[in-house]
């Protein structure tokens, strides 16, 4: 028993899930304006017939469509403020695609709603957001990074090689679509991907100093969920039970990281990813978790050992007891897991250099501050040096 206090933010949100709910756009988007701007991703959209069938579902009800697409994977300042150009006279945002494509179009309704040439400045909370904010729609293609229902978005700055993330309530999408017509459509590498991006937002979520008891159980069914559904889905992506457990955890991670964060995994993956925009974040993270995990069960206290006693079983070990050996089997499943869906990886073999390692850690600690702080264990510089080094 504990009496320990907490804060909860909920979604602003409204959550239309299952197959076929695409066809809700036009009904739901009508509210918010007469011109959309329509943001997708590279191709995957268009080639799948989704990005038609969206922008004619937003005709049908008389808004006016502008098309960006081109969105890239770990998107940029620059994609951000071309949209904002192509889209200035805007009423909403509608994304359609992976989380790339939706932080885009978030960023992309920050600056056109207060009217900016420049994005970076409000993402480093230079100038604040406001509910100037244009509303926006998310109809997420992937399964992982929740962005769909959370009050995030990272953009990259390609000038500068930081990858930030920044929060605020105004980029919560008014509307989000999840339909499981679209998320059947990833191909296996997006589904080991993503999934995994999903896995290490409960996992780290969990065990954050922000964990509350409004997430941990939501946390610890998305684990579950994950073990059970993320290797049916990468064999068979037509499985559509498999996969409505995958979105439905994938949501169920975005609700719990708005108020409780991510940890040190996410802190290092998202500067890897600064600095090697090609790497997806998924593949950064599953390198990066085991020893993260392994330095937070050596080195954390008696109630973190516990936490991922937790995620041990959550994972599907039945053994009771709670000690570090439990603890560190947590690792020994999430590699399973890892193997079973092509992603046993290491950062070299993602193409990261050791010579990155000493500038990437001095970034963690700035830009990933904020997670930093909800890590379990708090880590020096030489920490976040070995971590870097266990997982190369
Ligand atoms: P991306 O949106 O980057 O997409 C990755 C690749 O998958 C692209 O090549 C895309 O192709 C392709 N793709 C997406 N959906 C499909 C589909 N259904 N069928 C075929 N191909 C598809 O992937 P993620 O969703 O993983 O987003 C990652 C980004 O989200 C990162 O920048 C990460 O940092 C961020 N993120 C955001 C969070 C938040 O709360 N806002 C939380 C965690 C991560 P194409 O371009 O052609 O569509
Ligand atoms: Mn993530």
């Amino acid at each position: 028993m504990t009496d320990k206090g907490f804060d909860f933010t909920l979604p602003e949100t409204n959550l239309h899930f299952g197959s076929g709910t695409l066809e809700r756009l036009g009904e739901l988007a009508k509210d918010y304006g007469k011109k959309a701007l329509l943001v997708t991703g590279r191709s995957s959209m268009r080639k799948l017939g989704f990005l038609e069938a969206a922008s004619r579902l937003l005709a049908d009800v008389g808004i006016t469509v502008t098309l960006f697409e081109g969105v890239e994977p770990n998107p940029s300042v620059e994609t951000v403020e071309s949209g904002m150009r192509l889209g200035a006279d805007a009423d909403l945002i509608v994304a359609i695609g992976g989380g790339s494509a939706i932080d885009a179009a978030k960023a992309m309704a920050v600056g056109i709603g207060h009217k900016a040439d420049k994005i970076w400045p409000y993402i480093r909370w230079e100038i604040p957001i406001t509910d100037k904010t244009k509303p926006i729609i998310a109809i997420p293609s992937t399964s992982g990074t929740g962005s769909h229902v959370t009050w995030y978005s990272v953009i990259t700055n390609r000038a500068t090689e930081e990858k930030a993330a920044f929060g605020i309530k105004h980029i919560y999408p008014k509307e989000s679509i999840v339909d499981l017509d679209i998320v059947k459509t990833m191909p296996q590498n997006v589904t080991a991907e993503t999934g995994f991006d999903a896995l290490a937002h409960v996992m780290e979520s969990y065990v954050s100093k922000k964990a509350s008891p409004m997430t941990e159980r939501l946390c610890i069914d998305a684990i579950s969920m994950i073990a059970q559904n993320l290797t049916k889905a990468y064999t068979d992506g037509s499985d559509l039970e498999a996969r409505y457990n995958m979105a439905l955890a994938d949501t169920y991670a975005g609700i719990c990281i708005t108020p409780s964060r991510t940890i040190l995994v996410h802190a290092m993956g998202n500067v890897v990813s600064g600095l090697y925009p090609e790497m997806p974040h998924g593949r950064a993270l599953a390198a990066l978790s085991g020893p993260v995990m392994r330095f937070n069960i050596e080195r954390g206290d008696a109630n973190t050992v516990e936490k991922y006693c937790d995620i041990t079983s959550a994972l599907g070990d039945t053994s009771s007891g709670v000690d570090k050996e439990k603890a560190l089997k947590s690792i020994e499943l999430m590699d399973g897991l890892r193997k079973s869906v092509g992603m046993d990886h290491s950062l070299a073999d993602l193409g990261m250099t050791r010579d990155s390692i000493e500038h990437l850690a001095d970034l963690s600690l700035t830009l990933g501050r904020g997670a930093i702080d909800c890590n379990p264990v708090d880590p020096s510089r030489d920490d976040i040096i070995k971590i870097f080094e266990d997982a190369m």
